[in-house]
């Protein structure tokens, strides 16, 4: 893979630690998930940012599961989590690590602080704990249990592991300054009680560690160079390096960046959860979901994603990107490697009334005009086709090339055809339009060079196939769903009309043995993806990916 990335200031930091010699040259990040819902955007950005790194360095990139909240975490969460993670190109070879494998370790390494008398037993409950911590700008107070004994919290902290009390009673906390101007340093707790089941360690464990000690123990573990996190964690390096520095052992540098969502959708794990527990959407890879299995069963590319990152770019401050920058991404990639083919999705019926009947020619049409390898099609053309509804007007508005009548217009790569007239049922609804065609244009081509504005698509109605196709469009109707007064709730942004079931398009007959998960330009309407689920050999179900932009400027002066 090509690795030319945009550097960014992370990328600077990691230059200079190379030029001095820092971790001889090493180069080797991580991405740390918890197993607690589905990947999404945000954390695509974080794993192709960190893996990137690796392989623009020649280092190492680490999978580890921050799997130290037993309460919210399944096994669902892992493999899906994995699996994202390889498609996104995150490769992590043999190095798919759990942070609950060092449960011993940051034990261990815990008791060697309470011996060192860094750290000690408080008998204190959660809100005395948060009201005791004071606030920025005011010193907070001491527990009236930090003065105990080593002796005394070695053996209630070997207690609390041995599961001899109740969940809160008690924790374990670092000694290190109630009066610190940042507040994390203040006495933070390291340990909490916890009667839990644990997917990987059972019941083994009655104490759990907080993010703020295992997290930098992890990192040092597994020989980390660059921990890279997001902004939220800046005020926490400084207790990152306490805890390193106090134990001395090896000694990773955190770097934060800013978060970065999405335009018209959600990226809070817990309104995504809801919104599938819900129904509003139909699971966790429903494609207009923002999440890497919704983006892949959408026909999103992890290429385009990267694109679409190295685009967005990395940096200190926080900021929604629009969802046009990735439909760009992805439209730049398809253009280029998906083969088109035509599909009807609202038919009106078109009758070529001086074409024979019952006969059938073999239209040549190129498979993608972008990448002349991928060769040609035939295309069976009949007297009786579809068009779209959209394609005909019987009064055009100015401006309009396509079919209308007394207008020519071009049928793509087959003929060009005249309307002459339209059948219309009792209520004056067109039911079919009637056309005669030019047969020295074969091809779509005018042997007299005039011009012919319009180029629209078509198929046999003898020879299509119906087909169900499933048109996406925001999930939310404004740009920032998550920014509501309080009080109100985020979902009454939910867009209604965010899914269009068509369930009987019309398709070309090649479309038939359209393969499960495969992506194809719908020539004029965009870019459609076999859906791997629902589609059936010889039955596919199409995922529009994204829509065609600037499809009429291109198509209408093109001659075909
Ligand atoms: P929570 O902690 O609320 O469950 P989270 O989004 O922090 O949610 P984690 O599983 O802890 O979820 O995240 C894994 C990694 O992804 C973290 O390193 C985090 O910094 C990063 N990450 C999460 N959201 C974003 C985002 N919007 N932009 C960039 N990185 C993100
Ligand atoms: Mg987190």
């Amino acid at each position: 893979m090509e690795t030319t990335v945009r550097k960014n200031f992370i990328y600077e930091l990691i230059d200079r630690d190379n030029e001095t010699g820092r971790f001889e040259g090493r180069v080797h990040t991580r991405f740390p998930p918890e197993p607690n819902g589905y990947l999404h955007i945000g954390h695509a950005t974080s794993i192709i940012l960190n893996s990137t790194i690796a392989k623009h360095y020649n280092g190492k990139f680490n999978l580890r599961f921050d799997d130290t909240n037993p309460a919210k975490e399944e096994q669902e969460y892992v493999d899906s989590i994995v699996a994202d993670v390889r498609w996104l190109g995150g490769d992590f070879e043999d190095r798919l690590f759990f942070a609950s494998d060092y449960f011993q370790q940051m034990y261990d390494w815990a008791m060697a602080l309470v011996k060192k008398g860094k750290a000690f037993v408080c008998d204190l409950k959660a809100d005395e704990v948060s009201r005791l911590r004071g606030a920025p700008g005011t010193p907070g107070q001491e527990s009236p249990y930090r003065g105990r004994s080593i002796e005394e919290n070695v053996d209630l902290f070997t207690r609390m592991k041995n599961g001899e009390f109740p969940d809160g009673s008690r924790t374990l906390r670092a000694k290190i300054d109630m009066a610190h101007p940042n507040i994390n340093m203040r006495d933070p707790v390291m340990y909490r009680i916890l009667h839990a089941e644990h997917h990987r360690q059972g019941n083994k464990w009655c104490v759990y560690p907080m993010y703020d000690w295992a997290h930098g123990l992890e990192d040092s573990l597994e020989k980390i160079t660059h921990s890279i996190c997001t902004l939220e964690f800046e005020d926490h390096r400084p207790l990152y390096d306490w805890f390193l520095d106090q134990l001395g052992i090896y000694h990773p540098q955190q770097i934060e960046f800013a978060r970065r969502t999405l335009g018209n959708t959600v990226t809070s794990k817990r309104k995504l959860l809801e919104l599938v527990k819900t129904g509003r959407v139909e699971g966790w890879d429903d494609p207009r979901m923002p999440t890497v299995a919704g983006f892949r069963r959408r026909g999103y590319t992890a290429g385009a994603l990267r694109a679409f990152c190295d685009e967005v770019g990395i940096s200190k401050v926080p900021g929604v990107s629009d969802i046009w920058v990735l439909e760009n991404a992805i439209r730049g990639e398809l253009n280029r490697t998906a083969p088109r083919a035509m599909a009807v999705l609202k038919p009106v019926k078109v009758v070529i009334d001086n074409y024979p009947e019952g006969q059938a020619e073999e239209m040549t049409v190129l498979n993608n005009p972008e990448d002349p390898a991928a060769g040609s099609r035939k295309v069976p053309f009949t007297r009786e086709l579809y068009i779209e509804q959209d394609d005909f007007k019987e009064v055009p508005p100015k401006k309009y090339f396509r079919m209308t009548p007394g207008q020519e217009v071009r049928l793509r790569s087959a003929y060009i055809v005249k309307c002459v007239g339209v059948d219309k049922d009792a209520s004056g609804n067109v039911t079919a339009v009637h056309c005669t065609y030019d047969p020295a244009t074969r091809g779509g081509d005018a042997p007299d060079g005039r011009k012919i504005k319009g180029t629209i698509h078509w198929v046999s109605a003898r020879h299509a196939f119906p087909a169900k196709v499933r048109l996406y469009d925001a999930l939310f109707t404004v740009r920032e769903p998550e920014d509501v007064p309080e009080g109100e709730d985020y979902k009454k942004n939910l867009n209604p009309n965010s899914l269009e079931v068509v369930e009987k398009a019309l398709l070309e007959p090649s479309l038939k043995d359209a393969a499960a998960g495969t992506r194809w330009q719908f020539e004029r309407l965009g870019y459609f993806f076999a859906d791997p689920k629902d589609s059936r050999p010889g039955a596919p179900v199409f995922n529009r990916t994204v829509t065609l932009r600037d499809a009429w400027a291109k198509i209408e002066q093109k001659t075909a």
